[in-house]
C-alpha cells in the first residue's frame, strides 16, 4: 500500500509504501518517521495515495512516532482549513496540532521504576534473614508494610540509598519483581484546591443559561453560536462554569480559552474548585513534560475540560461539545508568528462547525466583528446588563489635560486625580493606575534639531529607562546608554517627553512616600512567577497602588479597588491604525472595569487631551451601543472590516531599494493575475524599518476572504517566485490582520 505524507516547507504530500511491520497499525493522522533526501523527517500520514507516481521507487515509511497517538480525523481536517484560510502550507498548519516538543521526541511519557513483593510468607522469610541479612530484612519487611509495592525513589528515601544493594539481591533471589509505571508531570502537584460550591445565579445569569441550554440542545443544523455581552462584573465566567457542567452531562468534553494573560492561578483553581481533577491546562508556562502530559490526558480522554490559551483551540478532543471563548475581542487571539496567522475566534468557530459544537464567546467589550454577527442574526446575543449583586458600574470622569496645562498644572497628574488618589489612600482603600506604554520617557528629543532619537535598527522613537539608566528599542530590544550630546547636530539640549509606567510609578512615589507602590509590566514580569507573586501582594493589600499597562486591564478581581485612574487615554488612539478608537474604548472600558467590584462603589479618571472622541465618551458612559453605532457607520463608509475582509502583505528585507521594487511586482502579479478585490499600496508601512529590515506593505481588500486567499495563492503560484526582486527580500501574509502598522 502506498500512503500519502506531509513534510515541512512544503505544501506537496510525498506518497511511501507502508512496511510489512506497520501493516493494519496505521489510521490517517498517525505520526510517522520518514526518509527524505537522506535525512529522516517527521511526516503525518494524511491517507491512502491515491495514484501512486509512476516511475518512482517508493520508500518506506521508518515507523511510527513511538508514545504519540493519532490525531482525531476532524483536528486534520481543520488543519486543512487553517491553511487555506490563513494562507500557509499545510505541515505549517500540523505543527499546531503536537506540542513542538513531542513532535522534535524531545520529550516522552515519563516513567518510574517500582517494585512489587513477590514472597507468599514474608513474616517467615524476614525472621530467617534477620540475623544474617539484617538490611535485606528490612526491605522486605518495610515492602509488606507499605501494601506490597513501591516506587524506587520512595523506597531510596526512606530506607537510605545503601538499601540499592539489597534491592539487586530481592530482585536475583525473585522475592521482588521490578516493572515501570508512567508517572505523569502534574501542573497542580503543589496546589490542593477545595471544592467550591456553585454560588446562586442571579436571574440574568438564569435567563443567559437557559439561552446557552437551548441552544446545545438544537439540533446541529439550527444551533447558533452565543455571543454573551456582559458588562465587567457580571459574572461571566460563572456562566461558562455552569455551561460547562451542562456539557459534561451530555457526555461531551469543552474547550475554554482564556487569554494567556488572565491564565492565572486563580483562575484556574475556579475551574478545579468546580471540577475537580477533570481539568486539563494548556499554555506556555507549563513545562515541556507538563504540556505533553496534558496534551496526552486530552488525548485519551482522561480529562473532559481543557482550560488553555490561543493555541488550546486544537486540542486533540473528540466529541468536543463547547467551546467557549472568554475575552473574545483579545487580541492575543491572533497568532502572529509563525504562520498560520491564525485567529483563535475563526478556528473555533470552524472547529465547532465541523464537530457539531456550540460556541459561547464572551466579552465585555465585543468585537466589532462579533458583535455585528449577533445584530444581523448570525449570532445568538446573550446579555448580562447588571453586575452580581446590583453593584453599580463606577462613573466615568474625563479630565481634560489641556485644561491643566492652561491652568499652569504641569504635572503627569491632573488636579482631579490627585484628589481621589487623596481619598482613595486617606480611607486605605486601593488604586490602579493604567499607561498603556512603559519605561521612563517614552522618547527623548533634541530641542536645537527637532530630531527624536531612534533606534538604529527601526523607525521607532527610543524609551528611556531610569532603573537601568538606558534607551531601550520596545521592538528589537535594542539598548543604547543616553547620548550626553544630539547624534544629529551635536547639540546637549536633549529633553527627555513622555511618561511611561516607570515615570508614573515615580511621580507617585513622590507625592506620597509613604504610600506602597507595585508596577506591573513587561519590565518587571520577565523573571516566572512574577505576574503572580505582584498580583497576590496586591490581593493581599500589601500594596496600595498598583502601576500597570495593559496586563492590569483584565481580569483582576480585587474588592479593595475603588479608584481606578488612566493615566492618559490617547497612547492607542493616535495610532494609524483603523482598529485604534475600538482598542481605546476596549482598553478603557476594560481598565474601568476593575472599580468597585467589592462593597464600596469606584469611580474611574480618565486624562486625555481629546476628552470631546466618541470612543471615549461612550467608555465614560459604559455605552456599548453608542460606541459600536458611531463606528460601524465609520467602518461602512471606509468598507473595513467587518464590511470587508482584509489580507495584509509586508514586503521587507536590509536593501531598500529591492523591498521596494520587490513590492511592485507583488503589487503586478495580483493585478495582472487576476486577483478580483481591491490593492491598496505599496508604500512604506506605518513601521517603516524594524530590526534592520525596511518594510514596504500592500492591503488588499474584498468580501469573501476564503476567494481571496486562493487568488492570492494561485496569482503567487502563477508567477513562480520571479517576482521577488532579490534573494534578501522576504514576504509575509497575514489573512484578518488585528493591526495593519
Ligand atoms: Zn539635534
Ligand atoms: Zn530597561
Ligand atoms: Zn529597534
Amino acid at each position: 500500500m502506498a500512503v500519502d505524507v506531509t513534510a515541512e516547507g512544503t505544501d506537496k504530500l510525498f506518497t511511501y509504501l507502508v512496511p510489512r511491520s506497520l501493516a493494519g497499525r496505521l489510521t490517517p493522522g498517525q505520526w510517522v518517521r520518514v526518509p527524505f533526501g537522506g535525512r529522516r523527517l517527521v511526516g503525518l500520514y494524511v491517507g491512502p495515495a491515491e495514484r501512486p507516481p509512476e516511475g518512482v521507487a517508493l520508500k518506506e515509511i521508518a515507523g511510527l512516532l513511538p508514545d504519540i497517538p493519532p490525531i482525531p480525523a476532524p483536528l486534520v481536517q481543520l488543519a486543512r482549513w487553517t491553511a487555506d484560510r490563513y494562507l500557509s502550507t499545510f505541515p505549517a498548519a500540523l505543527r499546531l496540532l503536537l506540542p513542538t516538543e513531542a513532535r522534535r521526541q524531545e520529550v516522552r511519557t515519563l516513567t518510574i521504576t517500582n517494585y512489587r513483593l513477590n514472597v507468599d510468607d514474608v513474616e517467615a522469610l524476614v525472621s530467617e534473614l534477620r540475623r544474617r541479612a539484617p538490611r535485606q530484612a528490612e526491605l522486605l519487611a518495610y515492602m509488606a508494610r507499605v501494601g506490597g509495592e513501591a516506587e524506587r525513589a520512595q523506597v531510596l528515601a526512606d530506607l537510605g540509598e545503601s538499601i540499592a544493594g539489597p534491592i539487586r539481591v530481592a530482585l536475583e533471589k525473585g522475592w521482588l519483581t521490578a516493572g515501570r509505571v508512567a508517572r505523569r508531570r502534574d501542573p497542580f502537584a503543589d496546589e490542593h484546591v477545595e471544592p467550591a460550591p456553585p454560588p446562586v445565579l442571579t436571574p440574568e445569569q438564569e435567563q443567559a443559561l437557559a439561552s446557552i441550554r437551548q441552544e446545545l440542545i438544537a439540533p446541529p443544523a439550527f444551533r447558533q453560536p452565543v455571543l454573551v455581552h456582559g458588562v465587567t462584573g457580571s459574572g461571566k465566567t460563572e456562566l461558562y462554569l455552569r455551561a460547562i457542567a451542562l456539557v459534561r452531562e451530555m457526555g461531551k468534553n469543552a474547550i475554554c480559552l482564556v487569554p494567556e494573560i488572565s491564565l492565572t492561578p486563580q483562575m484556574i483553581q475556579r475551574f478545579r474548585a468546580r471540577f475537580g481533577g477533570d481539568v486539563a491546562v494548556l499554555h506556555s508556562a507549563l513545562s515541556a513534560g507538563e504540556r505533553f502530559d496534558e496534551w496526552q490526558r486530552i488525548r485519551r480522554g482522561e480529562v473532559s475540560i481543557v482550560v488553555g490559551a490561543r493555541s488550546a483551540v486544537f486540542a486533540p478532543f473528540e466529541n468536543v461539545g463547547l467551546i467557549i471563548i472568554d475575552e473574545e475581542h483579545e487580541q492575543s487571539y491572533k497568532q502572529e508568528a509563525p504562520p498560520p496567522a491564525y485567529h483563535a475566534r475563526e478556528v473555533a468557530a470552524e472547529r465547532a462547525r465541523l464537530e457539531g459544537a456550540l460556541l459561547v464567546l464572551g466579552s465585555a467589550t465585543p468585537a466589532l466583528e462579533s458583535f455585528h454577527l449577533a445584530q444581523t442574526g448570525v449570532y445568538r446575543l446573550v446579555s448580562l446588563g447588571h453586575r452580581i449583586d446590583n453593584r453599580p458600574l463606577p462613573p466615568v470622569t474625563l479630565v481634560d489635560m489641556r485644561e491643566e496645562l492652561r491652568a499652569g498644572n504641569r504635572s503627569i497628574f491632573s488636579r482631579a486625580l490627585v484628589e481621589a488618589l487623596d481619598q482613595t489612600l486617606s480611607a486605605r482603600e486601593q488604586a490602579i493606575l493604567f499607561l498603556n506604554r512603559r519605561g521612563y520617557n517614552t522618547f527623548i528629543m533634541c530641542r536645537s534639531c527637532g530630531e527624536a532619537i531612534q533606534c538604529v535598527h527601526c523607525a521607532v522613537a527610543l524609551t528611556y529607562h531610569l532603573g537601568d539608566d538606558h534607551l531601550a528599542c520596545h521592538y528589537c530590544g535594542y539598548t543604547a546608554p543616553v547620548p550626553l550630546v544630539c547624534p544629529s547636530c551635536g547639540s546637549d539640549k536633549i529633553r527627555h517627553l513622555g511618561a511611561g509606567t516607570e515615570r508614573v510609578e515615580q511621580e507617585l512615589q513622590r507625592l506620597y512616600p509613604h504610600v506602597r507602590v507595585a508596577r506591573m509590566d513587561v519590565d518587571t514580569t520577565r523573571r516566572k512567577g512574577a505576574h503572580a507573586a505582584i498580583l497576590k501582594r496586591f490581593a493581599d493589600h500589601e500594596v496600595d497602588v498598583l502601576v500597570g499597562t495593559q496586563m492590569i486591564t483584565k481580569g483582576l478581581d480585587f474588592p479593595g479597588v475603588t479608584l481606578v485612574g488612566v493615566v492618559l487615554a490617547d497612547t492607542s488612539l493616535n495610532l494609524p491604525d483603523f482598529r485604534a478608537a475600538e482598542r481605546t474604548f476596549q482598553l478603557v472600558t476594560q481598565v474601568a472595569g476593575r472599580a468597585g467590584r467589592g462593597d464600596r462603589p469606584g469611580r474611574v479618571i480618565v486624562q486625555t487631551y481629546q476628552p470631546d472622541h466618541a470612543a471615549l465618551q461612550a467608555a465614560a458612559e459604559h455605552d456599548y451601543h453608542r460606541f459600536f453605532a458611531e463606528e460601524i457607520r465609520f467602518r461602512q463608509e471606509l468598507d473595513y472590516p467587518p464590511f470587508a475582509h482584509m489580507i495584509h502583505l509586508v514586503i521587507s528585507g536590509e536593501d531598500e531599494a529591492a523591498v521596494a521594487a520587490t513590492a511592485q511586482n507583488v503589487h503586478r502579479v495580483l493585478a495582472e493575475g487576476g486577483f478580483g478585490g481591491q490593492i491598496l499600496g505599496p508604500a512604506p508601512a506605518p513601521l517603516a524599518k524594524l530590526r534592520g529590515k525596511y518594510r514596504y506593505h500592500l492591503v488588499l481588500k474584498g468580501p469573501d476572504v476564503r476567494a481571496m486567499a486562493a487568488e492570492v495563492k494561485a496569482c503567487f503560484a502563477a508567477a513562480r517566485g520571479k517576482w521577488r526582486a532579490s534573494r534578501s527580500v522576504s514576504l509575509s501574509v497575514d489573512v484578518d490582520p488585528v493591526s495593519i502598522l
